[in-house]
């Protein structure tokens, strides 16, 4: 296995990697798709291919949709390593990756990084406790195991993942003691004016308005426009014990043992960081995007990325997008002529532009909120090194002016996380503190290894 080689080989069997390799084993390319999960179908679809049926039904129509997608990939005659872990990815197309505890190379001609996204941190006091998880671990837990909380649960933050998650928890008969959303009337006026755009997608919004009916239909309690989130602890016991914040003008406090955070997620860039691809600061969505032309090709030769690791648009989107990816590396194979490309292309594209119309309005209405980005001092940024906000507001007037400087002055980032966890807090911290922007403050200078790995790993490997 090991060098073995392909044209194409594609990181993520979610839905942009599945669609790129189906379009591209469709116009004749050897195709390997990497992915570390033990199924294909990425976040939305994950284990949608050994899901029971009874499953299946809980999660809902778009988690039912993801099967014709993967039978069609299974069908594709593209290869799929299930349980590989990517580690790095070279410039020169070289893979590596941990499968059963050993390290292996593929060299692909092309390479399609479908890494998808990350749940957005949200760095509130308590945030590190145990019992407080992110809305999409839950999640993670309910589509590959049937795992669900079994005392009430509180379920803090805003975006659509977030109702998502509660109205699959009612579904599953778990137990909501509150939803405590965080948007306000101000983020609603702000959304407004991207409402004409809305419309063309109100498909996704008749989805999203139904998700709330059927919430409040099961008599979950609702707190909107939440502020000054804090989880708290209890004497003597090791957990969270309570949910506290403002809304309305009142003081609240919630007691529960699992509370679930979310406002959203971002695009995964580390391996684009890591191939030294030039990235933007997106303000509408507060995160970095790899820059890339119109087929997800980087700045980088021969690597392309697609999905959400673009930026978020969504399944649909991504699957577009994968397929775009796909023909912009046959063409750059040589082997689809620039007519050929431009043809197929043409359908998706628009297709591309319907899903991705509603996004100003949700980026707008789900703009998370500073105060649950930009922490208090006493609030740990850096989960694995335990750096506090104050720690890094202390190195920035000490003179650190990057994240990549605060690795030196106080680890932070250099975790088994690679600062997945922290990065955009950083960034974003760091930049509050300076009073410039995030664009001007950089990110984490990502290295290889992408994804943990031993030495004894990676001394084995062939
Ligand atoms: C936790 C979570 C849950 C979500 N749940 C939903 C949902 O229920 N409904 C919904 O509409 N949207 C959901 N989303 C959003 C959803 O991810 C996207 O809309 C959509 O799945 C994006 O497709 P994609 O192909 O770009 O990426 P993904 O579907 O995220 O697929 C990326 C794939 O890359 C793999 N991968 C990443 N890094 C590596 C590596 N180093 N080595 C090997 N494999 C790797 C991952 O295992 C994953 O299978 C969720 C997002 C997150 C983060």
């Amino acid at each position: 296995m090991s060098n073995e080689r392909c044209d194409i080989a594609i990181v993520g069997a979610g839905p942009a990697g599945m669609s790129a390799a189906i379009a591209a084993a469709r116009l004749g390319a050897s195709v390997v798709v990497l992915d570390e999960q033990r199924g294909a179908g990425g976040q939305i679809y994950r284990a949608i291919t050994d899901a029971p049926a009874r499953r299946v039904d809980l999660l809902g129509p778009d988690y039912a949709a993801g099967r014709s997608l993967a039978e069609a990939f299974a069908a594709s005659g593209a290869r799929h390593l299930t349980n590989a872990a990517v580690w790095q990815v070279t410039p020169e197309g070289a893979v590596h990756y941990l499968r059963d505890g050993a390290t292996f190379t593929l060299q692909a001609e092309r390479v399609v990084l479908c890494a998808g996204a990350m749940e957005r941190p949200f760095p509130i006091p308590g945030w590190t406790l145990p019992g407080v998880f992110t809305a999409g671990a839950a999640q993670i837990l309910l589509k590959s195991a049937d795992v669900v909380p079994v005392e009430p649960v509180v379920l803090a933050g805003c975006g659509p993942l977030l109702y998502l998650l509660g109205w699959q928890y009612v579904r599953a008969g778990v137990p909501i003691r509150a939803l405590v959303d965080t948007t306000s009337m101000e983020d609603y006026r702000r959304a407004l004016p991207r409402l004409g755009g809305a419309l063309a997608g109100w498909r996704y919004l008749k989805k999203g308005l139904s998700l709330m009916r059927a919430l409040k239909r099961a008599g979950v309690p609702f707190h909107t426009g939440a502020e000054n989130l804090a989880a708290e602890g209890r004497e003597g016991q090791d957990g969270v014990a309570a949910l506290r914040f403002t809304a309305g003008g009142k003081a609240h406090c919630i007691e529960t043992s699992t509370l679930l955070l979310h406002h959203g997620v971002v695009p995964n860039t580390q391996f684009t960081w890591s191939l030294r691809a030039r990235h933007t600061w997106d303000d509408a969505q507060l995160c970095w995007r790899p820059k890339a032309d119109a087929w997800g090709a980087l700045d980088v030769p021969g690597i392309h990325v697609a999905g959400d690791g673009l930026g978020i648009g969504g399944a649909l989107a991504a699957a577009r997008q994968g397929e775009l990816a796909a023909l912009g590396a046959m063409h750059g194979l040589g082997r689809i002529t620039t007519g050929e490309r431009d043809k197929l292309a043409a359908p998706l594209r628009a297709a591309l532009r319907e899903h991705l119309r509603i996004r100003p309005f949700l980026d707008a209405l789900y703009r998370p909120k500073k105060a649950n980005r930009i922490p208090a001092d006493d609030v740990i940024v850096c989960r694995c090194e335990e750096v506090a906000a104050g720690d890094i507001r202390h190195f920035v007037a000490l003179g650190c002016d990057g994240p990549n400087q605060a690795k030196a002055f106080g680890r932070c980032g250099m975790g088994p996380c690679q600062g997945r966890q922290c990065g955009l807090t950083v960034t974003e911290l760091i930049a509050d503190a300076r009073g410039v922007t995030p664009a001007e403050v950089g990110y984490y200078r990502i290295r290889p290894p992408i994804k943990p790995i031993s030495l004894g790993e990676l001394a084995g490997a062939e």
